[in-house]
C-alpha cells in the first residue's frame, strides 16, 4: 500500500515535531522532515528528530537546485546526510546528481542501519516521459526507492508519466508530475503502486501537491475522482464547492482542476475513465467541444449544444447541461414565473443559450441583444421557438421587460467594470438576473438597487447547477447549504 507522507517544512526541530505529530493525527503514515527548511540544520537536530519520530519519517535535505529551501556547503551537506543515513529514520532521501559521488557510501550506510535509501531527481522543466523513465531507472540502480519529479505543463505530459508508472509496477518508485497539470500522477499514486504519496503537511511545498486530507480520502475503496475541465481555471470556485459537498457527506474523493489546452481535450476524455475519473464539470471554452466527444448527451445538453457535466461509468460517457437545471430551479426559488412574460437576455454565448432554452420552455417572450449581432441571430435561429433579436443600440427604445438577464461576463472581477447596459435600460426591467457571481454585488445589481429594481446574482444558479452535477456523479442529495457556505467563503 502506498504510504502517505506529510511534508514538514518547519524552521526548527520543535516546530517540525509539533507539525509531524499533528500530521499523524490527521492520518499521515509518515512525515518527510525537510531539513533544508532549517536555516542551518545541525547533526544534533537530525538526532533529536530521529529520536522523536524516526521510524515514521523520511530524512531529506533537498538542495536549492532541486527545489530545496536553504543550501549548505558540500562538506556540511555530506556530514548531515551521513547523519541522516545513520539515524533510525525509515527512509533517507539523497539526490542522484548533487550527491553522486557519495551515493555508494550512503547506500551502504543505509543498508547497515536497515533503512531504505530514496535516490531522487527533480527535473527543472517539462521533459519527455521516456527521459523521466530513464532517470528513474538510474535512481533505482543506486537506491532501494527511486523518486523522480517532472514539471508538467499539460495533462498529456502527466498521462505519459502515468503510463511509465504502469510499466514499473514491480519497482519501488515515486513518479510525480509537478504542477496543477500533473495532479493525476498524485491521484493515481496507489493505483500505480507508488511507494509514497507526498502530501502537504501544513502548506504545499510543491506545486500540485494534494493536501493531507485529500490524500487520506483517496485511500478509501472507490474514492471518487472528480474534476473540472477548462482553460484557464484560476477564476473557478467549483473546486471549493464540490470539495465542501464531499466533505459534508463524508464521501471519500477529490475534485481537482484539469486545465487543458485545446488539443488535449479529446485524448484526455478518451483516457479519463482509465484514469479512474468518475465525473467532470466542463467550463469555458470547452462546453460545446465536449458535447461532440461523448457517447451520449441528455435532452437539455442536446437542445443547447453544450455540456457542463460529464458522468463516466461502465466505459460510457454521458453529458448533461446542469446550467439549464440551475437556472430553471433558481427562477422557481426566486418565485419568478416566466409564462408569457417578456425577458431581455444580454449575450449570445453558451450561458445565454441555456437561459433562452429555459425561458422558451416556460413560455416567455424572449428578446436577445448581443455585442456581435450575428451571434444573436445564430442563437435565435438555433431554437424552434420565437426569439426576437434586438440591436444593442436600440435597447433604449425597446422594452419594458419583466426580467433582464445578463449572460455576458461584463461586471466580473478583473474584467470590464461597470454594468453591461445603462440606467435607461435597467430601469425598464422589473427584475434583474445577473449571471455574474464574482463579485456577488455586481455593478449591474448596484445600478438596479439604485433605481429601485430588484435583482439577484448568479450564485443561486451556480449552486443549483453544481448540486445537480454532484447528484449525477454521486447519487447523493447535494448538501447545498454547505456548498453555499464554501462558495461565499471563496468569493470573499
Ligand atoms: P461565452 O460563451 O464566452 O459568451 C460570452 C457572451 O458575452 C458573448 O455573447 C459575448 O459577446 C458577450 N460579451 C463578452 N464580453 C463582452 C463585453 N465586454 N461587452 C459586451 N458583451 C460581451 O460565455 P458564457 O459561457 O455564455 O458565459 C457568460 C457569463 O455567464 C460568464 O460571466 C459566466 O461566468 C456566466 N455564467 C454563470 C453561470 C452561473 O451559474 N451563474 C453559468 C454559466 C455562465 P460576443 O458574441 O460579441 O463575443
Amino acid at each position: 500500500m502506498t504510504k502517505i507522507a506529510a511534508v514538514i517544512a518547519a524552521g526548527t526541530a520543535a516546530e517540525a515535531e509539533r507539525q509531524a505529530r499533528a500530521a499523524f493525527r490527521r492520518g499521515a503514515d509518515l512525515v518527510e522532515l525537510r531539513f533544508d527548511a532549517f536555516r542551518r540544520a545541525t547533526p544534533a537536530e537530525v538526532r533529536t528528530l530521529a529520536a522523536a519520530l524516526g521510524p515514521r519519517s523520511i530524512g531529506t535535505l533537498r538542495t536549492p537546485g532541486q527545489g530545496g529551501f536553504h543550501g549548505s556547503d558540500l562538506a556540511t551537506r555530506h556530514a548531515l546526510l551521513q547523519e541522516i543515513c545513520r539515524q533510525p529514520f525509515r527512509y533517507a532521501d539523497v539526490e542522484l546528481t548533487s550527491d553522486a559521488i557519495h551515493l555508494e557510501e550512503y547506500a551502504k550506510l543505509a543498508r547497515s542501519r536497515g533503512k531504505d535509501l530514496i535516490v531522487s531527481h527533480h527535473f527543472d522543466r517539462p521533459s519527455p516521459a521516456d527521459e523521466a523513465a530513464d532517470v528513474l531507472e538510474a535512481c533505482l540502480a543506486q537506491g532501494t526507492v527511486g523518486k523522480v519529479a517532472v514539471p508538467c505543463d499539460t495533462v498529456d505530459q502527466a498521462v505519459g508519466l502515468v503510463e511509465v508508472g504502469r510499466r514499473l509496477k514491480k519497482s519501488r518508485f515515486v513518479l510525480i508530475g509537478m504542477g496543477a497539470a500533473g495532479v493525476i500522477t498524485r491521484i493515481l499514486a496507489e493505483d500505480l503502486g507508488q511507494e509514497i504519496q507526498y502530501a502537504a503537511g501544513n502548506r504545499a511545498t510543491a506545486s500540485g501537491q494534494l493536501d493531507l486530507e485529500a490524500a487520506v480520502q483517496l485511500r478509501a475503496k472507490n474514492a471518487l475522482i472528480l474534476g473540472l475541465l477548462g482553460h484557464p481555471l484560476g477564476h473557478s470556485i467549483s473546486p471549493q464547492i464540490h470539495t465542501a459537498a464531499l466533505t459534508a457527506l463524508r464521501l471519500p474523493g477529490v475534485y481537482v482542476p484539469f486545465d487543458l489546452e485545446d488539443a488535449s481535450v479529446e485524448p484526455f476524455l478518451r483516457d479519463a475513465e482509465r484514469l479512474q475519473i468518475r465525473g467532470l464539470s466542463v467550463t469555458i471554452p470547452y462546453k460545446e467541444t465536449v458535447a461532440g466527444l461523448l457517447d451520449e448527451v441528455d435532452a437539455d445538453a442536446e437542445a443547447v449544444g453544450a455540456v457542463n457535466t460529464v458522468v463516466l461509468r461502465d466505459d460510457w460517457t454521458k453529458g448533461h447541461n446542469t446550467d439549464v437545471y440551475g437556472f430553471r430551479v433558481s427562477l422557481r426559488s426566486l418565485g419568478l414565473r416566466m409564462g408569457s412574460r417578456s425577458v431581455l437576455v444580454l449575450g449570445a454565448g453558451g450561458a445565454a443559450k441555456a437561459i433562452v432554452h429555459v425561458l422558451l420552455r416556460e413560455g416567455a417572450s424572449v428578446h436577445v441583444a448581443n455585442r456581435t449581432p450575428d451571434r444573436a441571430k445564430a442563437l435565435a435561429a438555433s431554437f424552434d421557438g420565437p426569439v426576437d433579436v434586438v440591436g444593442v443600440e436600440d435597447l433604449d427604445r425597446a422594452g419594458p421587460w419583466d426580467l433582464l438577464v445578463n449572460a455576458t461576463p461584463v461586471g466580473t472581477n478583473g474584467g470590464d467594470s461597470g454594468p453591461p447596459v445603462g440606467d435607461a435600460v435597467v430601469r425598464k426591467a422589473h427584475f434583474v438576473y445577473d449571471l455574474v457571481y464574482n463579485p456577488q454585488d455586481t455593478p449591474l445589481l448596484q445600478a438596479a438597487r439604485r433605481l429601485g429594481v430588484k435583482g439577484t446574482s448568479g450564485l443561486d444558479m451556480l449552486l443549483h447547477q453544481a448540486s445537480k452535477s454532484f447528484e449525477l456523479w454521486t447519487g447523493h442529495e447535494a448538501p447545498i447549504a454547505e456548498m453555499r457556505k464554501a462558495a461565499e467563503e471563496a468569493l470573499r
